[in-house]
């Protein structure tokens, strides 16, 4: 397909309440939008790296100019038969995986049009329904998370991701497994510690949790390895997994048992792919996580979870459970299968933003095209 027309869309939804972990607190949720246009065909495509470089090194406005002034004008005007022809393309530049995911997710959409196959056995998933967990923030008191770790049990959620960070640390774990002992627990520190810490992971093993996400910083993979050789909790990695290169890394180094897949962080659906294959090569975990997205970029992670290997419940949600208006239409929802577990259904209608709100949430547009370039 060749493509002749990329409009891109730099917006902020406003949260119903500010999301809180260990790199900070967002009232907003920053993301980039971009449709890409290809003959009568266009389809929609989201990346959501979040207002500042808190969680990664990139934000939505450095995406947004990164896919405006360079990757952008480099796939205008070319045939990308192929997600690797447009991955080769784009290799041409260093880093900025959320600013090449966002052209990649909205590359997959124009293929499930060109095909007419849904997107998640486009990627060569075979089920249609994966189970999701239930993630709770920094709440602002014990007594408030505890409300809603009860209401997320009661929901049948199969498994409960606690955000962790000094402050918000072993009490509330402690307060959690005493209140569900037989819970399916993990915390998520988003980078929050260093190995000046590890009396504090060792401690946490006596809780039996599933895994301890992204304990250590963001783009390291040797201190996780050293970390998990002394502690007997299994260790996840996020942030540090920027690249399907991280992702290789992290295998060869022992540095997780259990790797993290968001799509936008790893540069794309099809490296997120390339990366569950090669987890499931190596015989480790994998599960699907989000960024906040609207429902256009929650459809791209839906698909991703559907995939074999995916196996511990995925962080998906329906954005009304972080935003008073969806973008998205139409919206991403959960379901409830035959066991009682809340799960989500394989996209089979792409979400594509409502007009009215994406003109309330734009902060900035600007458009590439063929013929603008050749006038
Ligand atoms: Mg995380």
């Amino acid at each position: 397909m060749r493509i002749d027309r990329i409009d891109l869309f730099h917006i902020a939804m406003p949260l119903l309440r500010p999301w809180r972990t260990a790199y900070g607190e967002d009232s907003v949720i920053e993301s980039v939008l971009c449709r890409l246009s290809s003959g009568d065909r266009a389809a929609w495509g989201e990346s959501c790296p979040l207002a500042a470089p808190t969680y990664s090194p990139e934000w939505a406005g450095g995406v947004f100019e990164a896919v405006h002034r360079w990757l952008g004008p480099a796939i205008l005007g070319h045939e990308l038969e192929t997600a690797c022809d447009l991955q080769s393309r784009l290799n041409a530049f260093r880093g900025n995986s959320f600013a090449k995911g966002l052209l990649d997710s909205a590359w997959w959409n124009l293929e499930v049009q060109r095909q007419g196959v849904p997107l998640h056995r486009l990627l060569g998933a075979a089920r249609d329904m994966a189970p999701v967990g239930a993630d709770l923030g920094v709440a602002d008191s014990l007594d408030e998370l505890l409300d809603d770790v009860d209401a997320a049990v009661r929901d049948g959620f199969p498994r409960l991701k606690l955000k962790f960070r000094p402050g918000w640390d072993l009490p509330i774990v402690r307060a959690v497994r005493e209140r569900h002992p037989g819970l399916t627990l993990h915390i998520d520190c988003n980078g929050g510690y260093s190995l000046r810490d590890i009396d504090l992971f060792q401690r946490l093993d006596e809780f039996q949790l599933a895994m301890i996400e992204q304990p250590l910083a963001w783009d390291d993979l040797l201190e996780h390895a050293e970390l998990g050789r002394s502690i007997r909790t299994p260790i996840c990695l996020d942030e540090s997994l920027s690249s399907v290169a991280q992702v290789e890394r992290g295998l060869k180094l022992g540095s997780a048992q259990v790797f993290n897949l968001k799509p936008a962080r790893l540069g794309g659906l099809t490296n997120a792919v390339r990366a569950h294959d090669l987890c499931a090569a190596a015989g480790a975990t994998c599960w699907v996580g989000g960024m906040l997205e609207s429902s256009i970029g929650v459809a791209q992670c839906a698909a991703l979870a559907m995939l074999d290997n995916c196996t511990y419940p995925a962080d998906i949600f329906p954005s009304t459970k972080y935003y008073a208006e969806e973008l998205g239409d139409p919206p991403v929802t959960l379901v409830v299968d035959a066991s009682g577990t809340p799960a989500i259904r394989a996209p089979l209608s792409l979400p594509e933003p409502r007009t009215d709100l994406l003109r309330r949430f734009t902060l900035r547009t600007e458009t590439l095209s063929t013929s603008s370039v050749s006038s």
